[in-house]
């Protein structure tokens, strides 16, 4: 059996380490905002090259609390409208309405599933203020592209980073681009944590300092509140799990990149199409999607190999019953997507042998 994903397996690579880290917590006697959650947020920032990264309890909050900080500042008021790829993973979309933001969703590019900066233009409303460009599936979106539209129409850019820890364009990571970034620490996240938390990123101080009043109450000391804010807080024992996982993010990256080198060169099947990479080297696969009109057929020939597979995603946000008000819309570039993707096995820790199993598998698919 070759799962898609074996998330026990990742951790056991750094038991040891992991158990020291969790045993110096519990002895501190610490437990929220402490030591371990200050050291992680430099060294994320330190990764990533952003100035400030501020710890929260999972991505989605780290999405929802730049926006809300961006009302709080007065650059977005209510009804504003938020462009944000219409094939996302649905949080990105429920971070903009939870805000009483209202989401302009835009086809993305059917090949690279990111936004383009024609797609950009063709979705233009007027009224629209901000961008979620989400890095979908590990390959970071063209953001030199994306700036460039979000500066003629002054726009603010909250990059969804929750599936690229890492991703790049000319050595320029993820979390840098936009004016902010949310990252997700989910498990399943190339950089997870053994439960859920998040990060935002930015290089704008006073963005930050309102992130870190939301996190926390609205309130910068105790007991003094400025904001109706949340609790939303990376705890200390996942913030020094973290820590430790952190500094092997680039190695298991690379694991990621040699899977995909082989998937894209030594997959041939004309039923099967591979996913187009423009960003090279800076894509950090997360996932590797592949698209095909004979999906049920793929997956169980995939089945009775004994190889694991999933679809992300099966029904996009504005066919969801949660969406109701935006069933009526058509978006067939996101439709005939979520029609035809199916992720094959990416698993840093996969073997040369199951690598090849999984490639000789699609190869011999046939209908
Ligand atoms: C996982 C994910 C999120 C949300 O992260 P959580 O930590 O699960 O809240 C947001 N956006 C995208 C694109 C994701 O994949």
């Amino acid at each position: 059996m070759i799962n898609f994903l074996n998330l026990k397996e990742i951790n056991n690579k750094y038991e040891k380490e992991l158990l020291a880290a969790c045993e110096r917590v519990i002895k501190s006697g610490w437990y929220i905002q402490g030591e371990e959650l200050s050291a992680f947020e430099s060294e994320f920032a330190g990764y990533c090259g952003a100035e400030h990264a501020i710890g929260v309890a999972n991505g989605l909050d780290a999405l929802i609390l730049v926006l809300r900080a961006w009302k709080e500042m007065g650059k977005l008021k209510d009804n504003d409208k938020v462009m944000v790829p219409a094939n996302t993973y649905i949080a990105s979309v429920m971070a903009i309405t939870q805000n009483n933001l209202v989401p302009v969703l835009v086809e993305p590019d059917s090949q690279t599933f990111n936004l383009t900066y024609q797609g950009l233009v063709e979705s233009w409303e007027e009224g629209v203020k901000a961008i979620v460009p989400v890095h979908l599936y590990g390959q970071i979106s063209p953001m030199p592209e994306i700036l460039k539209f979000a500066r003629e129409k002054e726009l603010l850019v909250l990059e969804d980073s929750a599936q690229a820890h890492g991703a790049s364009i000319s050595g320029k990571k993820t979390g840098t681009w936009g004016d902010a970034a949310g990252f997700s620490f989910y498990p399943g996240k190339n950089l997870g944590a053994l439960g859920d938390a998040g990060m935002i990123t930015t290089n704008d101080a006073e963005l930050a300092q309102v992130v870190k009043a939301l996190r926390n109450y609205g309130s910068h000391k105790k007991y003094e509140n400025i904001y109706i804010g949340y609790n939303s807080r990376l705890d200390e024992i996942q913030a020094a799990m973290l820590r430790v996982k952190l500094a092997y993010l680039d190695h298991e990256t690379a694991l990621r990149k040699a899977i995909a080198n082989k998937y894209l060169t030594q997959i041939n099947n004309p039923l099967v199409e591979l996913p187009l990479v423009e960003a090279g080297e800076g894509h950090v696969w997360h996932l590797f999607v592949v698209q095909t009109n004979n999906r049920a057929e793929l997956q169980s020939h995939l089945s009775s190999r004994g190889i694991q597979t999933l679809i992300h995603y099966p029904l996009p946000p504005h066919k969801q019953k949660a969406y109701e008000y935006l069933n009526h819309l058509s978006l067939p570039v996101t439709e005939s997507i979520h029609n035809r993707v199916i992720s094959l096995p990416m698993d840093p820790n996969m073997s040369e042998e199951e690598i090849a199993e999984v490639i000789n598998a699609v190869n011999d698919f046939q209908l």
